[in-house]
């Protein structure tokens, strides 16, 4: 089959690589779109240690059904399907009670590690066990079902922040992970969405989406004050931080009411600087958010309905045999682009 592989930091092929072998309880999928995630394109220098060559990376995907192993469910060839990215064992304490976010046996597809090595979906095929495999609602396309992880997580997280009716948000971070989250919040309900992000692009794509009010990093040196003077000097109930540094975390720590919470989604870095006592005396609630748990069939729903919107996410859709040149415009980061789909 094709495949574009990483063949060494930085370096990409396009070309033949071996066909996965279907297991028992596994379905193979010819895939017709995968999204390139930031995940990948911070992977593939090798900063992250979790993309080590050679590896087929690639877990944001949806195609068609070719093969379905003997215990692999009652899925149909040439059915339409996407796959939850995180191959979970469906048999710990953690997958027993649906967080399989946190299965003790979680492997991600296309990823490589110290641990495994999970060859993703930048090829022609790839095999997913059943249990993680969706059916596409009618209607929506391959290219939007490869926005459905990013959904789920941004789901997940305003899950996770109890966000609801009345309530109001900021969403720290425009990239994909914040658009998608400032959706989510509005179609949890939320009455107010605010979202700060240094590019000013991403902040008009912000409105677009939903956003009520955007604030540009650069140029509101103090978002504080002025989320302070739209909520009659409490701050918001809900802020969503969707970078992971600490001048964005301290920022979403002081944007927040008394009592307010606080959702980690970005982690860029490893540790940061944390406002203690801001958070001790103003018993702020802060959680972390990590990829999803039981949300993708809401995500795709969501997106069905509208409600989601991701066309305007969709940087460009690609032949996957260019995909080496968009990892490389995506890693040099000179241009505004959301998200680039390949298809293999
Ligand atoms: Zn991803
Ligand atoms: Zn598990």
């Amino acid at each position: 089959m094709k495949a574009l592989t990483l063949t060494a930091y930085q370096e990409f092929c396009f070309g033949e690589s071996p066909a996965p072998v279907l297991g028992v309880d596994e379905v193979l999928i010819r895939v017709a779109a995968c999204g390139i995630c930031g995940s990948d394109v911070h992977g593939m220098d090798g900063s992250t240690g979790r993309r080590v060559p050679p590896i087929i990376m690639g877990h944001e995907a949806a195609g068609t059904v070719v093969e379905v192993g003997p215990e692999a469910g009652a899925w149909a060839v040439g059915q339409r399907v996407t796959f939850d990215s995180t191959l979970y064992c469906g048999s710990c304490a953690f997958c027993a009670e649906g967080k399989v976010n946190l299965c003790a046996d979680r492997r991600v597809l296309g990823v490589s590690c110290a641990e495994y090595r999970q060859h993703g979906a930048f090829a022609e095929y790839v095999v997913v066990p059943g249990r993680v495999v969706i059916p596409l609602p009618e209607g929506l396309s391959f290219e939007q079902a490869c926005f459905v992880e990013p959904t789920a997580v941004a789901l997940h997280a305003v899950h996770r922040a109890q966000a609801g009716p009345g309530q109001t948000g900021l969403v720290i971070g425009a990239g994909i992970i914040g658009l998608l989250t400032i959706q989510a919040l509005k179609a949890a309900g939320c009455r107010r969405v605010y979202a700060s992000d240094l590019s000013e692009a991403r902040l008009q794509l912000a409105l677009e989406l939903g956003a009520d009010e955007v604030f540009p990093a650069r140029s509101t040196p103090h978002l504080k004050e002025e989320i302070l003077a739209r909520s009659a000097g409490q701050g918001v109930d809900v802020a969503m931080e969707a970078v992971g540094i600490s001048a964005t975390v301290e920022a979403a720590i002081d944007c927040v009411r008394k009592g307010g919470r606080v959702g980690l989604i970005g982690n860029l870095a490893q540790n940061i600087a944390f406002p203690l006592q801001s958070v001790v005396t103003r018993e702020i609630s802060l959680f972390g958010s990590c990829a999803s748990a039981g949300e993708y069939p809401r995500a795709l729903e969501e997106i069905a309905a509208g409600r989601i919107r991701v066309e305007p996410l969709m940087s460009a859709v690609r032949p996957l045999a260019e995909g080496a040149d968009w990892f490389r415009r995506l890693y040099e980061a000179k241009e505004d682009l959301i998200k680039v789909i390949l298809r293999p």
